[in-house]
């Protein structure tokens, strides 16, 4: 859900206009959320129009760092099963042996 920069009501995410007053909702895609007070911003806001503090630049820095994160996990975790698998083949092969 977003809300309306304007009139303040509540519309579904997929809409670019206001459907009460017709303000254009692009803007407010990215919002960015102020870690003091709570408040919403526009996503072009630098500054927390409610406590004034200086807002991130980039609101996907963060989500981006964690997409990386998330990928080299997903690396070390293919790479550690190729490893028990191949431990468990030499197990297995020594074994038999
Ligand atoms: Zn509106
Ligand atoms: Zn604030």
């Amino acid at each position: 859900m977003q809300s309306c920069p304007s009139c303040d009501i509540e519309l579904p995410d997929d809409l670019k206009f206001c459907t009460d007053c017709g303000t254009p909702l692009e803007t407010w895609e990215g919002l960015k959320h102020c870690s003091e007070c709570e408040t919403e911003n526009s996503g072009l806001a630098e500054f927390c129009t409610n406590c004034g503090i200086p807002l991130p630049k980039k609101k996907s820095t963060a989500a981006e760092v964690g997409e990386g994160l998330a990928w080299i996990a997903v690396g070390v975790a293919v790479l550690l099963g190729i490893i028990f698998l191949w431990v468990f083949i030499v197990l297995i092969t020594s074994d038999l042996s």
